[in-house]
């Protein structure tokens, strides 16, 4: 029984609107480009040597560490062989807003040859419609990965475009601000710069998983060791997993790291695992936190991790999870069940979120420069203006519209072109 009394009509632009004239999906035009660019929309896209592949001292634990030849380096196994997609929307009136996601090539591909039907000639305002079409659309091969990273991208240059539109940040758009400014804490190799620098706290990765054995166990055991007698005793840390354990496993880890006054683990299972999440929830003997939502997707994903008591807090990155649109869905639906959201990195997507929002108490930045020293850009050389954080806070500048940053598009490719006269 359907509530519908009829179909509806098309939805139409309103006489004299605004409406998008064009929708280009682009890549960055060489590896090596996106690697000497600091990795653009990809910050996995670095080249060797940097600590986000892992180094000869201390590997990262993930998925690939079960087999010998791919566990040294999250390279070897091509965590950056997708690279970056750049969506730029363009209005009849000349504004263009940017949207950014992972996807490379097949992400354009999708964008322009199916995508950009549903855009081009639409009043870029009606964003909830638009989300809506691409969604139902793309269900037979969509939901999660590519297709909402695409959708995403596209999204998140709606919102710029919206912003710009209305000369107004896209956080006033969501509702205003809940913040002035917003705390960072920091993902990096090296926790004691990260204090140094000011930041209120660091993450780093988990060098060893199941396949290593004790051996393995213990080598963790003696870097968390080392990393808590570096920052003293009260100084904020964390530890990422990236999806490397087994409920068993972390299991015993949050056993050992009892001593170390860790405040979360990190996405310690793969992020189907709802009822494992669920589990070592349950089990935890400690009162360090859980945490996960990286890689998960949509409304429908984080329903299920909610459902299912699988975190103590949640971490969709606005770049993958569906866009603003579907993360702000995200946020209220987390709400109702008390759980905080800390999106994964992001720089300016997520800021706005977060200033807009009361239940995303923090913000996360990804140390960039190669050995995590310094701070550079999140997004490398996308931007020519990306907000950084001073001491730990990151200030948005209530007088740029929209996302308030200005794309270089200088390293940029459109590989399904569509408009030959345009770059
Ligand atoms: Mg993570």
């Amino acid at each position: 029984m359907s509530l519908n009394l009829c179909v509806l009509p098309d939805v139409k632009p309103d006489e004299n609107a605004i409406t998008i004239s064009h929708v280009r999906a682009y890549v960055i035009k060489s590896k090596e480009v996106e690697e000497t660019g600091g990795g653009f929309a990809d910050c996995h896209s670095q080249a060797e040597g940097h600590w986000i592949l892992g180094t000869d001292k201390w590997p990262i634990a993930n998925p690939m560490s079960y087999y010998e030849k791919y566990k040294a380096r999250r390279s070897s196994w091509g965590i950056d062989a997708i690279g970056s997609v750049i969506v730029e929307i363009e209005l009849t009136n000349g504004i263009k807003g940017i949207g950014i996601s992972i996807g490379g090539e097949p992400a354009c591909y999708i964008i322009e040859k199916h995508f950009s039907r549903f855009l081009e000639g639409q009043d870029p305002l009606n964003i909830e419609y638009l989300w809506d079409v691409m969604w139902r659309s793309s269900i037979n091969y969509g939901r999660k990965g590519l297709t909402i990273q695409s959708i995403s991208a596209i999204d998140l240059a709606l919102w710029d475009c919206a912003g710009k539109l209305r000369n107004e940040p896209v956080y006033k758009l969501l509702g205003g601000k809940t913040k002035d400014c917003l705390p960072c804490y920091a993902t990096c190799y090296d926790p004691l710069a990260a204090k140094n620098l000011g930041f209120k706290g660091a993450k780093f990765p988990l060098p060893y998983g199941p396949a290593d054995g004790d051996q393995g166990m213990m080598k963790n055991i003696e870097r968390i060791k080392q990393i808590r007698e570096s920052v003293g005793p009260d100084f904020p840390l964390m530890i990422d997993c990236y999806m490397s354990l087994t409920v068993s496993y972390t299991l015993k880890l949050l056993e050992l790291i009892k001593p170390f006054n860790i405040k979360w683990l990190e996405e310690h299972l793969p992020p189907d695992q709802y009822s494992g999440y669920a589990e070592v929830k349950k089990r935890n003997p400690t009162t360090i936190l859980l945490t996960c939502g990286e890689h998960e997707y949509t409304r429908w994903g984080f329903k299920l991790l909610l459902d299912n008591n699988c975190a103590d807090l949640l971490q969709p990155d606005v770049t993958w999870c569906g866009g603003i649109t579907e993360a702000r869905r995200i946020v209220a639906l987390a709400s109702a069940y008390d759980i905080p959201i800390i999106p994964h990195g992001s720089s300016i997507y997520s800021y706005h979120l977060q200033y807009a929002f009361p239940n995303l108490p923090m913000s996360e930045f990804l140390i960039m420069s190669s050995d995590s020293s310094s701070i550079v850009p999140y997004f490398g050389d996308l931007f020519t203006d990306e907000p950084l954080p001073k001491d730990g806070w990151i200030h948005l500048d209530a007088n740029k519209p929209g996302f308030g940053v200005t794309i270089n598009k200088n390293n940029l490719r459109r590989p399904y072109n569509r408009d030959e006269k345009v770059i």
